[in-house]
């Protein structure tokens, strides 16, 4: 059992956005960007909150944050832009999370869900969803749909285990695979379908949308 005592968030916003033709996490959403709903959601739950950008966006993102946020530069990779911020989130914080600055629509009660299963004993917790598509290898056929989810962030750790499994310098799409990859064991909660990664320009009208619907 963890105990509670503080909370760490690493937002990492630092991709180039090449799918979505410029950095997407920056694109106006709502009254603010897209990076600015991440870390509004992260602040409910975290004591720290370190967000990831590229290089030439820390100036004036900084500005922009609110004043206890920390912005730094990120790394050529997800896994690299995590690192970036993991080293600014104090050792005394012993839950860490990362979230992906390109879900603006996670909500406080996901972020909730997310450290609630660490404190109560998860190395690593993920938010998952059904997959509704049927889904297919490219080249081996048909693959049973009800044996997958598909995985979210925000995605939760024991400090200890996020910073031994990214000490390698390895790269995956995802945190979890590096945890699982030193031995952690991987719990998943309920994700949120509308908890949408802006990928292409559409994915940012869609979550407009959702936003517009919410009270
Ligand atoms: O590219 P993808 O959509 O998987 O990126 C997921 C998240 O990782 C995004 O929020 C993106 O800004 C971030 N990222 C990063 N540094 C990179 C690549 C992606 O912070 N070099």
């Amino acid at each position: 059992m963890v105990s509670p005592t503080r909370v760490g968030v690493v937002v990492v916003a630092a991709g180039s956005g090449d799918r979505f033709g410029g950095p997407k996490q920056l694109a106006p959403f709502g009254s603010a960007r897209v990076v600015d709903h991440a870390v509004q959601a992260a602040r409910e739950v975290a004591e720290v909150v370190v967000v990831v950008v590229p290089q030439d966006q820390v100036p004036a993102v900084a500005r922009s944050l609110p004043a206890d946020v920390t912005c730094t530069a990120g790394g050529d990779t997800r896994s690299a832009s995590v690192r970036a911020g993991l080293v600014l989130i104090p050792t005394d914080c012993d839950i860490i999370l990362v979230h992906d600055g390109a879900r603006p629509l996670a909500g406080a009660q996901l972020f909730r869900r997310v450290v609630d299963a660490v404190i109560d004993g998860a190395d690593a917790v993920v938010p998952a969803v059904a997959v509704t598509d049927s889904i297919r290898h490219r080249d081996d056929g048909a693959v049973d749909r009800h044996d997958l989810v598909a995985v979210q962030t925000p995605q939760g750790f024991r400090a200890d285990l996020l910073r031994s499994a990214h000490a390698g310098n390895d790269d995956a799409t995802d945190d979890a695979a590096l945890v699982e990859a030193v031995g952690g064991k991987v719990v998943l909660v309920d994700g949120e379908t509308t908890n949408l990664k802006i990928t292409n320009p559409q994915d940012l009208r869609i979550a407009e949308g959702i936003l517009k619907e919410r009270p």
